[in-house]
Formats: C-alpha cells, structure tokens, sequence
C-alpha cells in the first residue's frame, strides 16, 4: 500500500467507526461488487460509514488526497459510477435507518436506505413512499436521479416527495436543503444525481395505500403493433390510479407462459390499478383482451408484494448496458421500429421497456425541479441483459444499433438514471435548459468537481477534473 491509499488510510484510522476494507482483507470481495457485472473494480479502499462523522471524515480525506471516489448506497447504478479502480469508495450501507411518523405522514431515511427498507418501515404504518420497482435498488441513487416507479403517476416521482435533504457537502460540512434553506440546492437535488454532496437523510412526504389491483398479459408476435397503438391512445386520457407498463421481450420459457409462446417475441403488459379495484377493473379487462387469453392474471395483491414481485428478474452480477430516451408520440413508423427490434433481441433476459409518464408527475412545472423532461410521456429504455463477457460486444451493439434508428423520433432528453457511462456527452441534454443553473449550483458547492463518478455537471473551475 502506498501513495495516496496510505496517506487515505492513515487519515481515516484514527476516528473512524465503521470498516475500512482493503483488497488484502476479507470482506473485501464481497464489498466491492455492483449490481451491474460489467464493473467488477478493485478500488484500492472502501469506506464503509457507520454515521455522518464518518461521511465527512471520508470527505475531508478525499478532497485532501485528490483520490479518484465514488459514492455508494444500492451499488445498482447502471453505469458502474458507485465503484472505481485504485481510488476510494464512500460506502453507506451501514446507513440504513428508516423512521416513520404515522400521524404527519412524513418519514425521515438514511442514505444508504434500499428501497425495500423504506417500504417495509413505511407499510407498518399503511402508508407508501413513491420509489422504484425493485426493492434491492438503492433510494440514495434512485431518489437524486428522479425516482419512477409504480405509483408516479398516482403521487408523482420520487423526488417531488422529497420536503428535504440532509447532506456533506465537498468541503465536508453538513448542509441542509429545503424550499426556505438553500432553494437553490434543493431544486437541483430534485433530479441532478450525486453531483452536489452526499445525501445522509431525506425527509419525504407519505401517502396511504396497502393493497393494488395488478393485471398481466402476453401478446403474441403479430399483435404488437396494435397493441401499442391503442396504448398509445389510451393512456393519453388515463386514470391518475392507472400506470400501464409494456416490456418486449422474448417470453421467458416457464411453466406460467402458454407454450406457443415461449422464447417467441411478446409484448408484456403490466397494469396497475391504485384506486378503487371495482372502478379499475373495465380499463385492465379492456387491455387484457388484447393479450393471449392464457397467458392473463389479474390478482389483488399487497403493496410489499409488488414492490418485490420483480426482485428476482434483475439479479446482482449479470452483465447489463442500457439506452434509453423520450418519445412525445409514438408514431407508426416508430411502432414498426420496435417490432423489428423485439425479434432481433440478442439474449432471453434483455427487454425494451416502455412506460408512460404523465399524471400527477407531469402536472409539476418543469422549472419546479432539476429533473429531466416531464412534457415527453413516452419513456423508453432498450435494456441488455446477459451472462457471458463474450456475449458483451453483440449485446451493446444491439443496444446501440436500436437506438441510433429510434432517435431521429425521439425528442432530445434523457432520464440520467437509466443512462449508460458512455453518455457523457448526453448529460447537458438531460437537463436542456436547466443547464445552465445546474452548473451554477455545481460550481458553487463542488467547485473541484470532488464528486464526479456520476452522471457529471462539470463545474465553471479552470483546474476542474474531467470524470475519467
Ligand atoms: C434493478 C434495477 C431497477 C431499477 N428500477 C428503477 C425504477 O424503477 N425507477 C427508477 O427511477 N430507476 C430505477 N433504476 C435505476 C436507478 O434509479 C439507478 O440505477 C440508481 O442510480 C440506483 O441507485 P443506487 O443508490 O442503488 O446506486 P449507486 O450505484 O449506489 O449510486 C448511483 C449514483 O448515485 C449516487 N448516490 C447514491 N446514493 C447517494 C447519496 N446518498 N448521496 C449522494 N449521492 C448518492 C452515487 O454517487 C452514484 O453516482 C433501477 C436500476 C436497477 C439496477
């Protein structure tokens, strides 16, 4: 060990309460992996934090040795930002504190929180924080990106429920964002990732529900464009309580699928109803009529249910590579696009999904927060998924090759969260005309561009370091 590893470790020892891991010590596998296999990185010390004396101390010896650091809470960034080679990892796993108050409907969580921590405190009490789809996703990355999930157009995104962060802040001092405390701060944590400190508590706003309606179907080859066609229509009238998400895939080969279909391409439809299950069953059986009868269930279900129904589709260490964008219309050429690209998929677990945004997510001003484009309701992402690393060039290939003929329909935007790390040059287009008061924000608290492995806003600073 030397150079800035040691002088790190050095810095660090003395008052330092929780773990320091090294290669030569044996946690340390464990602790350096990501969800995301294509990053297996050995950085050369990970600092796992017990408290917020700990955040800052990592910070402070961060900044002092110029080490190259990423920060972690869920560890599922698709990009691999939350690791890195010979540098140091700001771990917050330990931070897992959930506390709920049943009677104001607000909860305050750390920010090392998964999101299945989060929903397990806040069901106790019958009450919901809008998040992801998959509960081993870490709310840290999820919530500072945005945050959709099942219930955005019911109660908004995730960061439109956010009232307030707590964070270390580059020059490692603890800094309060709110609509009154630093606006400014606040306004560009609603969606502008980890670009301005690390968060150690965000205090949201709840909303009550315990059960949903939720209803699946396949629809075979020949119906896809139909059925995105009325999807299309359908949605643009939509209930508030109904968020209707369409995957093409090639049908996993499992005893549920009907065996006319299985490794055949599908589109598979997932609609969910958070109303009153009575007044949403004609729209679900609506849309399922237009799915192989066999392949139909529709089922009541509790909410701790569906956030981890999807859990086991996504597993940590499989090999991944996104590409994603927005549509304000789906057009026909468009459609037929998506067909042709269903039946090339190169592997079984890789899939386009598509979601409509709008709703109550839509309905905030553009300007209220950093967050990308809300007025685009059509979200796509071309997710690769695959085991083999010889499997890698073909996979991203598909991935961008799909891309590069959809996006001349696209509107210009991206959601940063289900960006790839080969995007850098699309993060000003994430944000279009917010950019120029991200950087100010950036330049302000992060002048030396200290947390950089991200989707990066590069500060006004002549000596500023590049992501790298
Ligand atoms: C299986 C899976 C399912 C997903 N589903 C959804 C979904 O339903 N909806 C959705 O919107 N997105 C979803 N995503 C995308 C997800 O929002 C991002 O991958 C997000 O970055 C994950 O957060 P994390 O904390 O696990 O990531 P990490 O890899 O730990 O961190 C990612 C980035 O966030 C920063 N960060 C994390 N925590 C903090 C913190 N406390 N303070 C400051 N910076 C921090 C890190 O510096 C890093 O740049 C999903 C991703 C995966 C892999």
């Amino acid at each position: 060990m030397a150079g800035p590893t040691h002088e790190i470790y050095s810095l660090l020892r003395p008052r330092f309460k929780g773990d320091l891991l090294r290669p030569s010590d044996i946690e340390y596998d464990h602790a350096r992996s990501v969800w995301n296999g294509m990053f297996a990185r050995t950085p050369a010390l990970i600092a796992r934090c017990a408290n917020v004396a700990d955040v800052q101390s990592a910070v402070r010896a961060a900044a002092e040795t110029g080490i190259i650091t990423s920060v972690r809470c869920g560890g599922h960034s698709l990009a691999g930002f939350s690791t890195c080679d010979d540098g140091l990892v700001i771990d917050l796993s330990p931070m897992r504190h959930v506390h709920v108050d049943p009677q104001s409907r607000r909860a305050r969580f750390s920010g090392g929180c998964l999101l299945g921590s989060v929903d397990t405190a806040t069901q106790k009490a019958g009450l919901v924080f809008p998040s992801g789809v998959v509960s081993h996703t870490g709310a840290g990355g999820l919530v500072l990106g945005g945050g959709t999930g099942w219930l955005t157009r019911r109660f908004g995104l995730s960061c439109d429920n956010v009232e307030g962060f707590t964070l270390v802040t580059a020059d490692s001092s603890i800094v309060r964002a709110t609509a009154l405390e630093n606006p400014d701060l606040f306004w560009a944590l609603r969606g502008g990732g980890g670009n301005f400190g690390i968060v150690t508590e965000f205090q949201v706003k709840l909303h009550p529900l315990t059960s949903v309606l939720l209803a699946e179907g396949l629809t075979p080859e020949h119906g896809i464009g139909p059925l995105l066609e009325y999807w299309r229509d359908f949605m643009a009238d939509a209930p508030f309580d109904l968020k209707w998400n369409i995957n093409l895939r090639l049908a996993p080969n499992t005893g549920t699928v009907p065996a006319e279909l299985r490794g055949r391409p599908v589109a598979s439809s997932s609609l969910l109803w958070t109303g009153d299950p009575e007044a949403g069953r004609p729209y679900l059986n609506r849309a399922l009529s237009l799915c192989n009868p066999g392949s139909v269930r529709s089922n009541l279900l509790p909410f701790l249910d569906l956030q981890t129904m999807a859990d086991s589709d996504f597993p940590h260490g499989r090999r991944y590579y996104t590409k994603s964008g927005y549509f304000t219309h789906l057009d026909h050429s468009t459609i037929n696009l998506l067909v042709h690209a269903v039946s090339t998929i190169p592997s079984s677990d890789t899939m386009i999904e598509l979601a409509y945004l709008g709703g109550t997510a839509g309905q905030v001003p553009a300007d209220e927060t950093a967050f990308g484009d809300r007025s685009a309701p059509f979200v796509l992402t071309l997710l690769a998924a695959w085991d083999q690393p010889s499997a890698d060039a073909g996979n991203i290939a598909w991935a961008r090759g799909e891309f590069s003929k959809l996006r001349p329909a696209m509107k210009p935007g991206v959601y940063v969260n289900f960006m790839s790390g080969d995007e850098q040059d699309r993060v000003p287009e994430a944000y279009q005309n917010r950019w120029d008061r991200m950087v100010a924000v950036k330049s302000h608290y992060d002048s030396q561009n200290l947390f950089r492995l991200n989707q990066n806003i590069l500060p006004r600073t002549a000596t500023v370091k590049a992501p790298g």
